[in-house]
């Protein structure tokens, strides 16, 4: 369930956040949650329906039922491209 707030919308449940200046495009995440694409022409991975926040900061909520996924594709990354927060917006991993 998504509530505006302030004109932004905020998230209630599991938020992931890329940072994909730091990604090296190994694409470990892209084989863990299938919302990390391949882009092979900028060898970097792409998350889907993330905004960007700042520059090259991309975030999402994560859907019910994902968690796991997302969290494994998050575990997975050698250089800890990719944060996740929990409901009360604690960090989780890494
Ligand atoms: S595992 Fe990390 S470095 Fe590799 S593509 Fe995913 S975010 Fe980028």
């Amino acid at each position: 369930m998504h509530h505006l707030f302030d004109g932004r919308r905020r998230i209630n449940g599991m938020r992931i956040e890329f940072d994909r200046d730091t990604c090296i495009g190994m694409f470990q995440c892209t084989a863990e949650w299938d919302a990390f694409e391949r882009d092979e022409d900028d060898g970097k991975a792409d998350l889907a329906d993330s905004e960007e926040t700042e520059e090259d900061i991309f975030v999402r909520e994560v859907p019910d039922g994902e968690e796991l996924d997302a969290k494994f594709a998050a575990r997975s990354c050698p250089v800890d491209a990719i944060v996740v927060y929990d409901d009360d917006g604690e960090q989780i991993i890494p």
